[in-house]
C-alpha cells in the first residue's frame, strides 16, 4: 500500500479505514509534496501510525548535466521498473521542469524518438507529480513552470492527466498556477475541445509542425483522424474562449517544412489568431534519418513570419549535448 500511489480522496478513504482523523490526509499529502521519503519523515504523525505507512518513489535512474546551458535531463525509474525522461531547464524567468505523462507514445510521429516502441502505459497522476517532487528536491531549487512536453501524449490520457495538473494546483502541495503549467498535444481536438472547458488558464502549446494538410499527415498520423482545419479551427475557439494565447510549435526540417512557401503557408493558416510560434530546428534522431534546419534559415523562417504577422522565435536549443530531445534518453538505455 503505498501511500503516494492514491487520489487524495482514496488517500482519505484508506486512512479513515485506520482510523485516522480526517486532517492527516492533509498533512501527508503536505509531506509527500515537500519532497519526504518516507513516512518516518513525517514528524506530526503519530509513531504508531508512521509505522503502518508505506512509501515508495520514482527514483532517478541516470542524470545528464549540459555543460553549455545548465540543462539537466533525468531518466526516472518508477515503482514497476519503467523509465521515463524529465527535463530541467533554466530560463530568464526561472526554472522549468519538462515531464512525461506516458511511457511511449502511441501517436507516431515520424520524426520523435519517444514513439519508437510504442506506448508501454499511461502513467497515473501521482507518478506525474512525482516526477516533479523527485526532481525539485534533487535539485534543490524552486521550479515554477512546467511543460508536459516529455514522452507521450498527455490528451491520449486525458483522466491522469487533468488529475494530475489539479494535483498541481492544490494549494495544500504545490500551488503552481494554471497559467505557470503548459499542456503540449499533437493535436487531439476533442482533448483540446475538453481542456478549453475544465482549465481554461492553463497554457496551451501545438505540435504543428506543417503548414498543409498533406504534409502534416506525411509526419503525423493524427493528422489522418483530425485534419489540419479541424485543428485550427478548434484552437480559434480555444483562444476566443480562454482569452490565452496559443503556442504553435515548429519543428524545421531540413528539404521537408522550411522553405519560404512554408513559411507563407503557415503565416496564412494562423493569420488573425492570438498565437505565436516557436521554431525549433529538428534535434536529428539517428532512426529518422531527417535533418535540422541550419540556425540562420531558422533565423529567416522566423524573419519571414514576423514579416507576415505572425510573432515568432526560435526557440534555444537547450541540451542539444546530452539528448535532451523527447525520448532520446530512454531509448538509448533500452538498447
Ligand atoms: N505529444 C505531445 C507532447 C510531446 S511535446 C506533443 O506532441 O506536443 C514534445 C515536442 O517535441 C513536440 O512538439 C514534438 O513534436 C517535438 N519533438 C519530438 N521529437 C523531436 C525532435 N527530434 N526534434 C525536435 N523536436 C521534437
Amino acid at each position: 500500500m503505498n501511500i503516494k500511489a492514491f487520489t487524495r480522496e482514496e488517500r482519505a478513504e484508506y486512512l479513515k479505514q485506520l482510523g485516522q482523523p480526517k486532517f492527516r490526509e492533509k498533512q501527508i499529502f503536505e509531506w509527500i509534496c515537500r519532497g519526504a521519503a518516507s513516512a518516518e519523515e513525517m514528524s506530526n504523525l503519530p509513531a504508531s501510525l508512521r509505522q503502518q505507512l508505506d512509501m515508495e518513489s520514482a527514483e532517478i535512474e541516470l542524470e545528464q548535466l549540459s555543460k553549455s546551458d545548465g540543462t539537466r535531463k533525468f531518466l526516472l525509474r518508477f515503482t514497476d521498473g519503467n523509465t521515463a525522461e524529465a527535463v530541467f531547464m533554466k530560463y530568464d524567468y526561472g526554472n522549468s521542469l519538462c515531464l512525461s505523462t506516458q511511457i511511449g507514445c502511441n501517436m507516431g510521429c515520424s520524426f520523435c524518438a519517444s514513439t519508437i516502441g510504442g506506448k508501454i502505459r499511461d502513467l497515473k497522476a501521482w507518478e506525474i507529480l512525482d516526477e516533479y517532487i523527485v526532481i525539485r528536491k534533487h535539485v534543490g531549487e524552486d521550479i515554477n513552470h512546467i511543460v508536459l512536453m516529455g514522452m507521450g501524449e498527455p490528451l491520449d490520457n486525458y483522466e491522469e492527466v487533468s488529475a494530475f495538473l489539479k494535483l498541481m494546483h492544490d494549494p495544500d502541495g504545490i500551488g503552481l498556477s494554471y497559467r505557470n503549467m503548459t499542456l503540449s498535444t499533437c493535436g487531439i481536438v476533442p482533448g483540446i475541445e475538453r481542456l478549453g472547458d475544465e482549465f481554461p488558464q492553463l497554457s496551451l502549446a501545438i505540435s504543428l509542425h506543417a503548414s498543409n494538410q498533406e504534409k502534416r499527415a506525411a509526419l503525423m498520423p493524427v493528422a489522418k483522424r483530425w485534419s489540419i482545419d479541424e485543428l485550427i479551427a478548434v484552437c480559434r475557439r480555444h483562444s476566443e474562449k480562454t482569452g490565452r494565447r496559443i503556442t504553435f510549435e515548429y519543428t524545421l526540417i531540413r528539404g521537408k517544412n522550411d522553405s519560404p512557401a512554408d513559411a507563407a503557408e503557415l503565416a496564412g493558416l494562423l493569420s488573425g489568431m492570438l498565437c505565436h510560434v516557436n521554431l525549433i530546428p529538428l534535434n536529428p534522431v539517428k532512426e529518422t534519418g531527417m535533418q535540422g534546419a541550419d540556425r540562420q534559415a531558422a533565423k529567416e523562417f522566423a524573419e519571414r513570419l514576423e514579416r507576415l504577422g505572425i510573432p515568432a522565435t526560435v526557440r534555444r536549443e537547450l541540451g542539444r549535448d546530452i539528448d535532451a530531445a523527447c525520448g532520446q534518453l530512454r531509448k538509448k538505455t533500452l538498447v
